[in-house]
């Protein structure tokens, strides 16, 4: 997209970092500079700040429907520039492009989601029990939000916030991830156009994240944070947001596990495992990270699984027929070598996959390891990239406590064909989302995230809006 923005958005305009500072933003195909955004500092985030708070009063007192509006308007613009947006996020992330169009369509639900929300928001009327006083509740923004995004779904991350901020009636500081800000400034140019006023959204793309939301956070003006990240970045920032009591919400990483029981229909999980961890070339939270098959069908599991996983074309996202693109960076492909290599060494075995190739670019293949043993590294690690790990089970008790044995509670997958153990399993499974016979669960209308270590709060469904208002309580005596 040639005329993307690639400067700092800040109360409407365009603008450069106040020191002029820029960085560069790679091709992960290829290893090569795109170009180069604007790098903001402490001066540029306070500047951002500054804009949304501005901003706050009147944007709070705006009618329900033309906030609804604007986010209609924003969803039709998005689906109307799908291609393009779809190859802006293919260029800075490497997704295939089919998958780059998967997330723009999903991404601009949230908007669609979040229009119909926004004329939505209740409050209530009733006399207390005394008998002698009311209650009249009203629900009203949190404030001005901080909205950190993760590079993996570069467009969709942020709508997720974007879309239930503005419906609420919050002004927001964006900061996207340094690897995938041209997505985040695309979306900001689109608001801009549908009709959202100046200052209620502000985008500081920066390569010194901590620097520039650490003041932010303990300054007292921000009112709400809402993280998308791994959970050591989520811990750190819970602890800034405490001094000023920041209201926050959290999705943080997962380790799903994805169990399949003897009576599963062994179609559907290979279908399941196929989307649960080749979706985004397994760099989603959502991935599935340790693959429990019973004892009595992980052979013939993990030989249909390594057949599938084999016919993958690997390359550029840009590319006719790629299913698997390139990982984000050297850094995510080496740490996916590590895994396996620790994997090998303690005794798995290779299906399919385990080397990464030669030559430019961060790829890296779809790769099945069986008999891995259970203190491997990658059972308590996102893998975060194209790689299942195979071990087996004998019973539902174990499975399940094998399953819950992790800090993180994202998401879970269970194959069964038996409804009574589909849902005690589902049930005793300490995650925030299932997947039953399916190997995706994201859906705007759904709330996801997770328990434990692996987030505060949720994002989308009905609830998705509570996480930008707060309620406000008159007491009005009956007289
Ligand atoms: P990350 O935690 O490294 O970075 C996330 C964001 O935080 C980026 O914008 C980054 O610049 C910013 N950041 C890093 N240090 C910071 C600091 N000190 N102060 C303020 N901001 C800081 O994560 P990532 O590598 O970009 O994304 C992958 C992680 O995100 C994985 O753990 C994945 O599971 C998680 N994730 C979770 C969900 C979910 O909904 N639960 C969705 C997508 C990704």
């Amino acid at each position: 997209m040639t005329d993307t923005p690639t400067q700092l958005f800040i109360g409407g305009a365009w603008v450069d970092a106040a020191d002029g500072a820029t960085m560069p933003v790679d091709d992960p195909a290829t290893g090569e500079i795109l170009c180069h955004v604007a790098d903001a500092g402490p001066k540029d985030a306070k500047l951002a700040e500054e804009a949304a708070v501005r901003a706050q009063e009147e944007w709070a007192r705006t009618a329900p429907r033309a906030r609804s509006e604007i986010l209609r308007r924003a969803y039709e613009i998005i689906i109307e520039r799908t291609d393009e947006l779809a190859h802006l996020m293919t260029s800075e992330m490497g997704k295939p492009l089919a998958e780059a169009r998967g997330e723009v369509a999903y991404a601009a639900e949230f908007f669609r989601w979040f229009s119909e929300e926004a004329v939505r928001i209740d409050g209530g009327l009733a006399t207390l029990p005394d008998g002698r006083n009311r209650m009249l509740l009203s629900r009203r923004p949190v404030g001005p939000c901080l909205l950190i995004t993760p590079w993996n779904f570069p467009l969709a991350m942020g709508t997720r916030k974007i879309g239930p901020a503005v419906a609420a009636g919050c002004t927001m500081v964006l900061k996207p991830a340094p690897q995938t800000p041209l997505s985040s400034l695309a979306l900001a140019a689109i608001l801009k156009e549908a009709g959202l006023p100046d200052g209620v959204l502000n985008v500081v793309t920066t390569s010194r994240a901590g620097e520039v939301c650490e003041p932010l956070l303990r300054g007292g003006r921000i009112r709400k944070l809402s993280f998308t990240g791994s959970t050591a970045v989520g811990q750190l920032l819970l602890a800034q947001s405490a001094q000023a009591v920041v209201r926050t919400s959290m999705e943080l990483g997962g380790n799903a596990p994805f169990v399949v029981f003897e009576d599963a229909d062994l179609d559907k999980a290979v279908d399941g495992a196929m989307v649960a961890k080749m979706r985004n070339m397994g760099e989603a939270c959502t991935a599935a990270n340790r693959f429990f098959v019973h004892r009595s069908v992980a052979a013939e599991f993990g030989r249909r699984l390594a057949e599938r996983m084999g016919a993958l074309v690997v390359g550029p996202g840009t590319r006719d027929g790629v299913d698997v693109g390139p990982l984000i960076d050297k850094r995510g492909r080496a740490k996916v070598e590590e895994l396996v290599a620790d994997a090998v060494e303690r005794g798995a075995q290779v299906l399919v996959g385990g080397h990464a190739p030669e030559g430019p670019g961060c790829f890296y293949p779809p790769t099945v390891l069986a008999d891995v043993d259970p203190g491997s590294r990658l059972m308590d690690t996102e893998i975060f990239g194209p790689v299942a790990a195979i071990l087996t089970f004998d019973d539902e008790d174990e499975v399940i406590r094998r399953a819950n044995d992790t800090p993180w509670g994202l998401v879970g997958y269970v194959f069964t064909e038996g409804l009574d153990r589909a849902l005690r399993v589902s049930e005793r499974l300490e995650v925030g989302m299932v997947g039953l016979n399916t190997g995706l669960v994201s859906n705007p209308a759904a709330p996801f995230g997770g328990v434990k270590q692996s987030g505060l709060g949720r994002e989308g469904g009905r609830v998705g809006i509570d996480e930008f208002l707060e309620y406000q309580y008159l007491a009005v005596p009956v007289r």
